[in-house]
């Protein structure tokens, strides 16, 4: 039987409904003389506020245990430890302490770096703090040959890309750096100073800047920054939560030479949002670009307005009432502190940068402004009956959209209100009801914008790729046999985090499916490192048994699981989202089936599915997800986008079709070294082979993959990728919901970090753990975090180990702590 670890004096952590957690102490400890082993506790607060508390022996030694029956406070550490700059050096590893330490670097130190073991903590600021500078960067950068720790510099996302930079150069081994986080964490941004710092720490950038400034410059660092304002003006938008919110997930690697000297870069990106062009939320944007284009081009004259295909308009092109796209979000056209005409400068600057000339340039924003006159094509009702009508004749946006498009007016009009039935080879014509008409409108706006974003990736990938003789290959994979000088890359992964919202759709299933990859990842390579560690130590490890998320893995991409059954419904004619949802019940629910424990029962009666991950439940709603999957257009307007007259949109739409498509005949999923594959295990172009595809001919012969399929298989390319590199972590956390600088609320961070898996992962080392500790006391320091223990037979005895690794089930997000 253990001993209590509570005696006078020991400090703890009490619970308080105000404050979180507030340090006391035990000020009492006695014997009862009633039961055997039972301790009367008198614990006090800081401020003086007692709480009595009596436990046995054995309730005390539970207390760490996963389902402890009584919840006694946790031990606190000594206050010297308060500002300690990496958490595995806290003796009391609970999650009162991690959070005490966090706080107090943030509040009273205004430290936002915190390392966790491998893993760097980030707490966004929310104001500009001048720790990103030239000399910051020569300061890290000098640090290459000595190890963090034997230095006396602040934790810093400079000393992780430092990190990255010598093991590249040290091991010759591809390194990437996962930013995750949730919307608004500061992952972006944090991104953006790491690939300064690779940048810069050779050549000045700033002075590169100001040199080229104007001319269209050919600097290779500099044009791997200027994909950032162009992805960021074309894929960002203004949310509730982050007023530059990115709405896709992005890979980007900086490609080294021999001589570790940057030579180029090579982006992916993940899964765009596509329904924000039609409509956003209140308070919310479309994506920035439109709104640059609009106040970029107001002052100027008709006949230059021509140019953008913004001319002829009686509106005003400064306020959100010109276009319907744009009108949703209308309250919130301008943003504080954003200035979308200068911005729209930039962006056109950094397209030049990257090689993409001015004639180029207006073909792109003329496209833009199609996809604004498109939303405007006036949809009505035929009189008396619910067929939607387009007036060819008289509707001026119509005309206007299809000018720019190059697409005969007449025909899209029909092919938009009317539907092509093939009855066993015999074709007749349906009308569409209003709703179906614009989903249809809607639906080719989303699908031009989806292909001016995948093109330009292609078009950067190009131009940096292939940069400066390298030899470096393009991605369209021409050059495969040539001789390619060696050469390194250091990646950065800007994904979105964990999403748990009031509503949660398509887009939150695939995030938080993304997630579920990217734990998994993370988790085996906490395991690798543990085995590598206790191999050395030659400690017998054998009889770990450690639960990971497979299983929720296995219920998304499993063979019928749910991707499987989305896909199945979507390519059936005659699916809904009432369909794939009994599908899913019908199939997963089953007493039988072994996802039981994972695919739940939910309390929204048939419209939604709930799934257990690793970070919590959440509960899909499945309303629109058929269309989001499906995600292309109609037969009818792919010829017409096809045969349009406008040679730029071919190209751009052959792009978008054929996204997923590429590889598909080429490239055997599991094999990342297959025919089109790069030796860097990153499969061109923008996606990998359709993995999960049983129906190869369907892709070959022209049908569009799912947006789910093509998720997958880039995920999958993507963890591939992951595998072949060695990798650091930067979870990124929101310390307010009110973007107010310094403010940190205890509560929403603690989630935050049970949701990265910080306080899952937190692994004892050995160092610091004297040998005498036994196994309970071990077990005490895990008070309330809820581990799966895993006990590792320690041959020698020399020192205690113990793994931790969490059970899904056991990580739920529960309310009851950290209030
Ligand atoms: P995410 O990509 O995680 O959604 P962002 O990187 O876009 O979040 O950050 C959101 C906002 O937070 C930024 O626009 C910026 O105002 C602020 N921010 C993030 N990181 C920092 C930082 N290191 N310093 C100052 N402000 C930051
Ligand atoms: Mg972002």
């Amino acid at each position: 039987m253990a001993e209590s670890i509570y005696s006078k004096g020991t400090k703890v952590w009490l619970e308080d409904k105000e404050h979180g957690w507030i340090r006391g102490q035990v000020v009492s400890c006695s014997s009862s003389s009633l039961e055997d082993g039972l301790l009367d506790l008198v614990f006090v607060d800081e401020r003086g506020k007692e709480l009595t508390m009596s436990a046995t022996l054995k309730e005390i030694a539970r207390n760490a245990a996963r389902n402890p029956k009584k919840h006694l406070p946790q031990l606190s550490n000594d206050d010297i430890y308060d500002n300690v700059d990496d958490l595995i050096k806290l003796p009391h590893l609970n999650e009162p302490s991690i959070l005490h330490v966090i706080r107090n670097r943030y509040e009273s130190h205004k430290e936002l770096y915190t390392y966790s073991g491998i893993v760097l903590v980030a707490i966004n600021p929310f104001t500009d703090v001048p720790i990103y500078g030239q000399e910051v960067i020569q300061t890290y950068a000098q640090t290459a040959e000595k190890k963090r720790n034997e230095l006396d510099l602040s934790p810093h996302l400079f000393t992780i890309a430092e990190e990255a930079y010598t093991a590249m150069q040290r091991d010759l081994k591809d390194q990437t750096i996962i930013v995750s986080g949730e919307s608004g964490a500061g992952k972006t941004e944090s991104a953006k100073y790491i690939m300064r710092y690779m940048a810069s720490m050779k050549t000045n950038v700033s002075d590169v800047i100001h040199e080229e400034a104007g001319s269209s410059g050919t600097s290779v660092e500099y044009q791997v920054l200027a994909t950032n304002p162009i992805l960021e003006a074309f894929g960002n938008a203004k949310t509730s939560r982050n007023d530059n919110s990115s709405r896709f997930g992005k890979y980007i690697q900086i490609l080294f030479d021999s001589d570790y000297t940057i030579v180029g870069a090579r982006i992916r990106t993940y899964l765009l949002e596509r329904s924000r062009i039609s409509f956003q939320q209140r308070s919310e944007r479309n994506y920035h670009i439109f709104y640059q284009l609009c106040q970029g081009v107001a002052t100027l004259s008709e006949s230059e307005r021509a140019r953008f295909g913004l001319d002829g308009l009686r509106t005003d092109l400064t306020d959100g009432n010109s276009f319907r796209y744009l009108a949703t979000s209308a309250s919130s056209f301008r943003i504080d502190n954003v200035d979308d005409a200068a911005n729209f400068t930039a962006t056109r600057q950094a397209l030049s940068v990257v090689g993409i000339d001015s004639e180029k340039q207006y073909s792109i924003f003329r496209l833009l402004a199609a996809i604004l006159h498109l939303g405007n094509i006036d949809i009505q009702h035929r009189r008396d009956v619910k067929d939607a009508i387009i007036d060819s004749k008289t509707d001026s946006a119509l005309a206007k959209a299809m000018d720019l498009l190059g697409i005969n007016a007449e025909q899209f009009a029909r092919a938009t209100t009317k539907k092509v039935i093939d009855a066993r080879g015999e074709k007749y014509e349906s009308a569409r009801t209003v709703d179906q008409a614009v989903g249809v409108r809607d639906g080719v706006a989303k699908f031009i914008y989806n292909s001016i974003f995948d093109w330009l990736v292609r078009r950067i990938n190009e131009s940096l790729g292939e940069s400066r003789g390298t030899g470096i290959t393009s991605e369209e994979g021409s050059s495969e046999g040539e001789h390619r000088p060696e050469t390194k890359f250091i990646a950065v992964l800007d994904i979105y985090g964990f999403e748990h919202f009031q509503t949660n759709s398509f887009e939150q299933f695939c995030i938080n499916y993304a997630n579920e990859k990217l734990q998994q990842q993370f988790v085996s390579h906490v395991f690798k490192l543990e085995q590598a560690e206790y191999a050395q130590e030659a400690i017998d490890w054998t009889t770990i048994d450690f639960s990971d998320n497979q299983p929720c893995i296995d219920l998304i991409e499993g063979k019928l699981g749910i991707l499987a059954l989305l896909d199945e419904e979507s390519r059936l004619a005659t699916g809904t989202d009432d369909s794939f949802i009994d599908k899913l019940n019908s199939q997963l629910k089953s007493p039988s089936s072994h996802h039981k424990a994972i695919f739940k029962d939910h309390l929204h009666g048939n419209e939604a599915f709930t799934i257990a991950h690793y970070a919590g439940d959440v509960s899909y709603n499945v309303e629109g997800f058929l269309e989001k999957n499906r995600g292309t257009v109609p037969d009818e307007h792919r010829d017409l986008l096809m045969g349009s007259t406008n040679e730029f949109l071919r190209e751009v739409v052959e792009v978008g079709f054929n996204v997923g498509i590429d590889n598909h005949a080429n490239s055997h999923p599991h094999t990342s070294k297959g025919a089109n594959a790069k030796p860097d295990g990153m499969l061109s172009p923008r996606l990998g082979g359709t993995a999960h595809s049983n129906e190869p001919g369907k892709a070959v012969s022209g049908r569009k993959p799912t947006q789910c399929s093509v998720f997958k298989s880039s995920l999958l390319t993507l963890t591939e990728a992951l595998q072949q590199t060695s990798v650091h972590y930067i979870r990124c956390i929101k310390p307010n919901e009110t973007k107010t600088p310094w403010a940190f609320d205890g509560s929403l961070v603690a989630a935050q970090l049970r949701a990265c898996g910080v306080l899952e992962t937190i692994r004892i080392t050995s160092e610091g753990y004297p040998t005498r500790w036994t196994y309970g006391d071990f077990a005490e320091r895990f008070v309330d975090i809820r581990y799966s223990f895993l006990r590792l037979k320690n041959r020698h005895r020399r020192r205690p180990v113990l793994l931790l690794f969490p059970h899904p089930h056991l990580l739920q997000i529960s309310s009851h702590h950290g209030t």
